[in-house]
């Protein structure tokens, strides 16, 4: 198959010739008996979300690995880590299995379960970490993510274990006494609203204390959703050390604010800007989008949250928290990134693929688009506008705060291993 006339990275236009699932050769005029016309797309490795929650087992009416990989493969993606809050929690070889099975079996994308790091997310004991790593789903990323691993004592056992199979700890960095019962993040809006506050202290606390127990030990760590830019200096710094730490920043942190929970388009209160962690301020944005492009914050990650209208359509206090973010992750990374002259495409190939990829040890994804290399492809359009319109999603869940919203670029096709899941902007 020739996929014609694309721009890798927003180069010159070439075709790709792809033959065993692999991209065989690249060049100006290929010929070839099946071709799909790229008109001038630009090609990026196919995309790799370090952060996605498909709900199954357990919650199957907010989504499904099915659908939840169909909205994935929509937004340019495939492979995602699916995190492991599921009922039951996948802390143990047979629920990760169980999530790998059903991704080899329904998935549009590669599915890589996620492990607990505690036994049912409790924070109490430890989890079977290594039975997680040796069984068929290899399991290299372990995080509670929803909830904290607070206990410095198991966070400590648990970055000393992976290290024997190379894996990392993903931490949900949320101190649980500084935000008991928090609705939003603390400051001015809060104050105004009445809504008890989610300090920025509750997350950089813990990301300072894990900084170092994970420079203690020598461990991998990964702090999931950086929100404030006081995490962002602290992580920095941490860098500056050499110490192995990685993080990722979500689409939605990059460009909305907390004003939103008191004034938007859909009123005051209203559940569907309500996330963990919280969406912050200006500052706080601007700091995040220079931490992404300076390389501090090292991927976008979009920790798809989806939830069945009834659980966000309540009130503020009652409602869950989380969005969905996996068919509008590059285009809102577009808006906040590109359009303000922050990042390249190379650099979003970097933050969106290559580096995830990395991240999760994953062989046959994240690899720039050279002769040999999988067919790993996402074709994007960033000179299409698109209205957000929850209604087409691929995904079972609508919680959105793009609604109505006009965003720009568009994913136009997604190869996985030469084979297409999307064309022409929809699912094959
Ligand atoms: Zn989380």
């Amino acid at each position: 198959m020739i996929i014609r006339n694309v721009r890798i990275l927003g180069g010159e236009p070439v075709d790709i010739r792809v033959a065993d699932g692999e991209i065989a050769e690249i060049g100006p005029g290929l010929e070839g008996p099946e071709t799909v016309d790229g008109g001038g797309a630009i090609a990026l490795p196919g995309l790799v979300d370090l952060h996605t929650h498909l709900r199954e087992p357990g919650r199957e009416d907010a989504e499904t690995v099915q659908t939840g990989t169909q909205s994935a493969a929509r937004g340019g993606y495939t492979a995602v880590h699916a995190m492991a809050n599921t009922s039951p929690v996948a802390d143990t070889a047979g629920v990760v299995e169980q999530v790998w099975r059903l991704g080899r079996e329904f998935a549009h994308c590669d599915v890589h379960p996620v492990g607990a790091v505690t036994v049912g997310l409790e924070g109490k004991q430890l989890a079977e970490l290594g039975a997680m790593a040796d069984s068929a789903a290899r399991v290299r990323v372990f995080s509670d993510d929803g909830k904290c691993v607070d206990d410095a004592v198991l966070m400590r056992r648990a970055l000393e274990y992976v290290k024997a199979f190379d894996g990392v700890i993903a931490q949900h960095a949320q101190e649980p006494r500084l935000t008991a019962g928090a609705q939003m993040n603390e400051g001015v809006v809060s104050g105004r609203l009445g809504l008890t506050g989610w300090p920025a202290v509750a997350e950089e606390a813990i990301i300072a204390r894990d900084c170092l127990l994970a420079a203690h030990v020598g461990s991998r760590l990964h702090i999931c959703h950086v929100s404030t830019a006081g995490s962002v200096e602290i992580i920095r710094w941490a860098k500056s050390k050499g110490w192995n730490v990685t993080c990722e920043v979500t689409p939605h942190h990059l460009l909305l604010t907390d004003d939103l929970v008191e004034e938007s388009p859909v009123g005051a209160y209203n559940p569907i800007y309500k996330v963990n962690p919280p969406l912050r301020t200006r500052a706080d944005v601007e700091a995040l989008r220079a931490a992404l492009a300076d390389g501090t914050i090292d991927i976008v990650a979009t920790d798809h949250a989806p939830h069945p209208v009834e659980d966000k359509e309540t009130e503020w206090s009652a409602a869950a928290m989380g969005m969905v973010g996996l068919e509008t992750a590059l285009s809102v990374v577009q808006e906040a990134m590109v359009e303000t002259g922050l990042l390249d495409w190379a650099g979003v190939a970097q933050r969106m693929s290559v580096v995830p990829a990395r991240i999760g040890r994953l062989g046959g994804q994240g690899q720039p688009l050279e002769v040999g290399a999988p067919a790993n492809i996402t074709l994007y359009d960033p000179s299409a506008r698109t209205e957000v319109d929850p209604s087409a999603f691929a995904s079972k869940s609508r919680n959105t705060p793009y609604e109505g919203m006009t965003l720009p670029g568009r994913v136009v096709a997604t190869f996985l291993r030469g084979r297409a899941t999307v064309l022409e902007g929809k699912l094959v």
